[in-house]
């Protein structure tokens, strides 16, 4: 997606008399601002975002730090009714607070961690927050209805995601982890979920019907670690180059959101979206168990050769769940590969070097 194509997103929302809701990461339940009326678009990144954020920002913060940060100053996104924070990282929770239109900024505070006594009362309260402000500051009613119909999108929306990537459980898989990706970042210029959910499942199907293009003897990678939307194209090139083919994303695209739920018959709508959202695991949560564990059925259910973690250039938590993930990958006996990456082009060769080695030992 680049800035004209978000631009004209948000007014094609308008046209049709609709609010627009922007958020950059997985912990926000799309769900209460879609049962409040508005349309809500998560960004995964924007092509043509030039790095102004030198003035604010440390130069050695996260790309995907910078980069939100860049949009959130940039007239392409002045139109958006709501901008909603989230205190995921450190670096982003900082670094909203310096953004200029703090009048359409909404803090979202997610947990740091899954399991403890607290957690499900925090997510509980921030769910009834929201649900409250935006009641005050729009006049838009949440009710256990609207957000049972919102969940049935949003769940129908993560089911279809799933069902391109499982393209890829067959032997050999259906197609690369290139057409796989690129299918689902087409997919996110429609606002409209239902419509976009519709684009996703007739990509999967013309995919499908392609034949398969993997050769039969690739070497199977799964892609776990941050978010790739500024990096995939340099990561998987590099992958198909050496002749591997990516079968499984476990990352925030795929996998680790998308296999939640919303149990939309549930009688107590807000703890059906705590059970929903308690289940992400993200490295921002100590202790991360269950990124290890979605880690462990996925390898076994993509009949996984080897696996890539891919972390954005000094995000701690993925940078330092590493070491973890080497002893995790080690005692399932799965070859892994670590590599640290940012959005230029600068490391492409040497990534691709790297990546080949790898899939050459596997
Ligand atoms: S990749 Fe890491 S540092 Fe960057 S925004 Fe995500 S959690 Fe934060």
């Amino acid at each position: 997606m680049n800035k004209l194509e978000l631009k004209k997103a948000i007014e094609a929302c308008h046209a049709k008399g609709q609010k627009v809701a922007l958020s950059f990461c997985a912990h926000v339940p799309n769900e209460i601002l879609e049962a409040a009326g508005f349309c809500s678009m998560r960004i995964f990144h924007i092509n043509d975002i030039v790095d102004t954020s030198e003035r604010a920002l440390p130069r050695n913060v996260c790309p995907a730090v910078k980069e939100v940060y860049c949009l959130l100053e940039d007239e392409a996104i002045k139109e958006a009714d709501l901008i909603i924070t989230e205190s995921s990282c450190d670096g982003k929770k900082k670094m909203y607070e310096l953004i200029t239109a703090q009048d359409k900024v909404y803090y979202y505070q997610v947990p740091q961690g899954n399991e403890r006594d607290y957690v499900r009362p925090l997510l509980r309260s921030e769910a009834n927050y929201m649900i409250k402000t935006l009641d005050k500051r729009f006049g838009a009613k949440v009710t256990a209805d609207s957000l049972r119909e919102a969940g049935k999108v949003s769940n129908a929306e993560r089911e279809a995601v799933m069902a391109l990537m499982d393209l890829q459980k067959s032997v050999p898989p259906v197609t690369t982890g290139l057409e796989i990706y690129k299918a689902w970042e087409d997919a996110q210029l429609i606002p409209d979920r239902a419509e976009r959910t519709a684009q996703l499942l007739a990509a999967r199907d013309r995919l499908a019907q392609s034949g398969a293009k993997a050769p039969q003897d690739a070497k199977r990678i799964l892609v776990t670690g941050c978010p790739i939307g500024g990096v995939y194209e340099k990561v998987l090139t590099s992958v198909e180059a050496a002749d591997g083919v990516v079968v499984c994303f476990e990352n925030c695209e795929f996998a680790k959101v998308n296999l939640r739920h919303l149990d939309t018959e549930a009688e107590d709508m807000i703890e059906a979206l705590v059970d929903c959202y308690q289940n992400t695991p993200c490295a921002i949560m100590g202790d991360n168990g269950r990124r290890f564990a979605l880690l462990k059925k996925l390898a076994e259910e993509y009949k996984v050769d080897g696996i890539l973690d891919i972390a954005l250039t000094t995000c701690h938590a993925y940078t330092v769940e590493r070491e973890k993930m080497h002893r995790f990958c080690g005692e399932l006996g799965i070859p892994y590969l670590f590599l640290e990456s940012d959005y230029a082009d600068t490391d492409a060769g040497q990534m691709k070097t790297r990546i080949a080695a790898f899939v050459e030992l596997l």
